[in-house]
């Protein structure tokens, strides 16, 4: 591969509409292996649609997306995104997780239950070998005493760091973030960038929509400024942040600042 990384992600001229809406007018994006990409931009740009299409909770309208090798859609000759057929599609959920805004936990379940869910009844794996792993996962994320708890038993941070267990539970190939700080109190909110930062320096391949600029310009290996359904600039955090030529990412970055 001539020293070049091995994408995990990529989408091709994403477009997707809600009605006459049009969310995601050409967006081409991709992510290497162990790196992170930080998506930012305005709120109602598209971020959150193009996190949806790509961990498939919502359908493209057009543009071909891929996990490694397997094609999840292609264009055909008008346009249209075809999707594959379903046994990939279910192949290509276990190649990503996702943690949402709202953690988006089961409330019905306990923690243990919410990590094991999946590696359990979607993957079908081994009780005693989920188990161990769930269990490291809580003492990773600083949570082994609360196993036990129910979600409305915990605080938001604790219970963002669930999700984040629960997501990385099935051993996804990329983890995909929207804004996974937005719902929190901010002294909640360093303990959950700290997470992320300590997967980051794991080599873990992530995608994170956040408004926290600052974390971008630090973890993030690229930098993509999305604006009404269209990438503005993107690259390094040192020019897209630190140096950002186009104007509207200026503006952008002042007003957060
Ligand atoms: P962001 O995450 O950047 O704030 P979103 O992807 O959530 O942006 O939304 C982009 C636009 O798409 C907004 O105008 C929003 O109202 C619209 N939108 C998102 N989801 C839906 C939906 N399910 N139905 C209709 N419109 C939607
Ligand atoms: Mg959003």
């Amino acid at each position: 591969m001539n020293g070049e990384k091995e994408k995990i992600f990529e989408i091709k001229n994403a477009k997707k509409s809600f009605g006459k809406t049009e969310v995601l007018k050409d967006i081409s994006v991709s992510v290497e292996n162990g790196d992170v990409l930080a998506i930012i931009g305005p709120s109602g740009s598209g971020k959150s649609t193009l996190l949806r299409c790509a961990t498939l909770l919502e359908k493209l309208d057009g543009g071909e997306m891929r996990y490694q090798d397997l094609q999840v859609t292609k264009n055909d000759e008008n346009g249209n995104a075809v999707y594959a057929d379903k046994a990939a599609l279910k192949k290509a959920r276990s190649y990503f997780g996702l943690v949402f805004q709202n953690f988006n936990l089961f409330p019905h379940y306990s923690v243990l239950k919410n990590i094991m869910d999946a590696p359990l009844h979607v993957q079908k794996r081994d009780k005693a070998e989920v188990q161990a792993e769930a269990a490291e996962l809580l003492r990773k994320m600083g949570l082994s005493d609360k196993g036990d708890a129910y979600p409305y038993q915990l605080s938001g941070g604790q219970q963002q760091r669930v999700s984040i267990a629960r997501a990385l539970a099935t051993n996804p190939k990329v983890l995909f973030f929207d804004e996974p700080t937005s719902a929190l109190d901010p002294e909640l909110t360093g303990d959950i960038l700290k997470t992320i930062r300590s997967l980051a320096a794991e080599r873990k391949t992530m995608v994170i929509v956040t408004h926290e600029i600052e974390f971008a310009r630090n973890v993030a290996d690229k930098v993509v400024f999305m604006a009404d359904g269209v990438i503005i600039e993107e690259g390094p955090p040192e020019q897209v942040i630190g140096n950002p030529k186009n104007e509207r990412t200026r503006m952008f970055l002042n007003k957060l600042s």
